[in-house]
């Protein structure tokens, strides 16, 4: 006497199918992201009345994946809170449809569909992307409660009965479409699996075996996780990676929630440095791998996993960008990362080829984030000339005091400006070595910021009186009784032809270079910097 409800599901919109079926569709694959987090939310959901009502129960909680290829079907199975006739009613022909009829009102006229971060949002409907039709078997974990069997091909008929359920929680059977037979394949699965439910809090299994870490490591406290973890954990989502120069175990409940572990790679010359390379979650379930809003901007190499459960995912990337939350994150991501530097920097020898590959980076982020440059301003490291291989600003000045005080000389190619080096290193005057495109900018950022440190390049025009020079060593010249100085500022100026061209005479005791052209330091920069324009 099995009672039958036929009824039509009342959207606005008479048919979404054909729009969800041509939709994404190269995303297909999402409905089961879809289903098994529905999945998992309704273990979730049962776990939570268990505990609130008491319950009593003592079930081992799984997703089961199993696949009927004579069928032809592809079944998802919880044994979570399950849907009472009234719940389905409510929550599938309802909501359900209703939110996938908002979801393709709001996004079908988008040219770039890969902009919805995610595609958070089509939920359940998302069955209809690879199913002609689809079937719901549910027991509701309520005393007394009947099962129901409910099913739809997607149209806005549907079909719901009373049936014989023993045990509770719900079935999602999905009797695929003739172009979706590859979700039949075992190996299919996995790798969707793999994708999408790698870290899922719950055992998802397929034919029986479970394929997922319920525990990623960035759900543990950190202070329980030991190096080698972080560095296995790393190993596995990069398999081809060198290991990583540092990482950041974030694990934020307030005032936002933000949990994940981010890497700072080596970088080789086959890293993409303008790629985003993050992954992002939602409560453990794979939402993204493309997520550069989330990093500030010199933070891109950044690797690893980001589970940020508050954000609103089913929002456009254009969205993203204007949302205060990504603003937080970033600057929670920028702040860490400045801490993390600051700690590395307490041992300037082994943070010294650290900082030659982090460097350019920081630097950037230095010059773009106010904040991330009070963190670091005294802990910016520059090769040197000096005893050690490495050195702050401020333990050079301190060097230099006596002789050059606020001078900071540095040599942008030691081959090229060799001769000067060695005039400087004659001189016994310590030369930094910067020589990457971002100093040319750093160091006018620095000067900028410190309006008492200068930075001359070791062929600049230095100070008069600088360089060790022999008293009286003028000398003149000749019959006609210039002085040499006035001889050569004639001849170098006949066949250099450089307009303020001065010449200056000047023994440099024990020095081994004949001369030296020296270039005004200001003059220079602003004609590479034309140039470079
Ligand atoms: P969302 O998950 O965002 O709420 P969905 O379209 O994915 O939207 O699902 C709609 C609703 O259907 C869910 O909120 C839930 O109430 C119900 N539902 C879906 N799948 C299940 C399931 N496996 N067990 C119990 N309820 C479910
Ligand atoms: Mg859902």
């Amino acid at each position: 006497k099995a009672k039958v409800e036929q009824g039509e599901i009342s959207i606005h919109t008479e048919n979404i199918f054909p729009i969800i079926k041509k939709w994404l569709y190269s995303e297909h694959e999402i409905f089961l992201r879809e289903l098994v987090s529905n999945a998992v939310d309704a273990i979730h959901k049962l776990q939570h009345v268990n505990l609130v009502e008491g319950l009593q129960l003592s079930d081992e909680y799984a997703v089961d994946i199993e696949v009927d290829k004579d069928a032809g079907t592809l079944t998802v199975r919880d044994n979570g809170i399950g849907m009472t006739a009234d719940e389905v009613r409510k929550y599938i022909n309802q909501i359900a449809f209703s939110s996938a009829e908002e979801f393709v009102s709001r996004f079908k006229d988008l040219e770039d569909k890969k902009q919805i971060i995610g595609h958070f949002g089509l939920g359940f409907y998302s069955a209809f992307m690879v199913a002609d039709k689809v079937e719901i078997r549910s027991l509701s974990y309520a005393e007394g409660a009947e099962g129901v069997h409910w099913s739809c091909d997607g149209s806005t008929s549907y079909e719901l009965r009373s049936f014989p359920k023993a045990e509770r929680g719900t079935d999602i059977i999905l009797h695929l479409s003739d172009d979706t037979k590859e979700f039949l394949e075992p190996a299919r699965l996995r790798e969707v699996l793999k994708r999408y439910c790698n870290f899922l809090p719950l055992p998802i299994r397929l034919a029986g075996e479970t394929i997922n870490d319920c525990e990623p490591l960035w759900s543990r406290t950190p202070s329980e996780v030991s190096d080698e973890q972080y560095l296995e954990f790393y190993r596995k989502l990069y398999p081809l990676a060198e290991d990583p120069l540092f990482w950041i175990h974030l694990n934020i409940d307030f005032p936002f929630n933000l949990k994940g572990i981010v890497y700072f790679p080596r970088l080789t010359n086959e890293f993409d440095v303008t790629a985003s390379h993050i992954k992002l979650f939602c409560n453990q379930v794979f939402v993204s791998d493309d997520c550069r809003e989330l990093i500030p901007e010199f933070l891109t190499p950044l690797q690893g996993c980001l589970d940020a459960p508050d954000l609103p995912l089913n929002v456009s990337r254009s969205y993203l960008q204007n949302e205060p939350q990504v603003r937080k994150i970033q600057e929670v991501l920028a702040g860490r990362v400045a801490g993390k530097i600051v700690e590395l920097a307490k041992d300037l020898e082994s943070f010294g080829p650290i900082w030659e590959d982090i460097h350019t980076f920081v630097k950037f982020g230095m010059m773009k984030d106010e904040k991330f440059y009070k963190k670091l301003a005294d802990k910016v490291v520059f090769r040197t000339t000096g005893e050690e291989k490495y050195t702050t600003l401020d333990a050079y000045l301190e060097r230099a005091k006596e002789k050059h005080a606020g001078k900071v000389f540095y040599t942008s190619d030691e081959a090229a400006q060799a001769p000067y080096l060695k005039l400087f290193a004659d001189q016994g005057f310590e030369v930094l070595k910067l020589e990457a495109m971002i100093d040319s900018h750093f160091i006018q950022f620095l000067e900028m910021k410190n309006s008492e440190v200068k930075f001359e390049r070791i062929d600049a025009d230095i100070a008069d009186g600088l360089l060790d020079t022999e008293a009286g060593s003028e000398i003149a010249s000749g019959k006609d009784q210039k002085t040499l100085s006035e001889a050569l500022q004639e001849f170098f100026g006949k066949v250099l032809d450089i307009k303020g061209l001065k010449v200056r005479v000047e023994a440099l005791r024990d020095a081994a270079v004949p001369g030296v052209v020296l270039l005004n330091e200001q003059t220079r920069r602003f004609k590479e910097m034309t140039r470079a324009m």
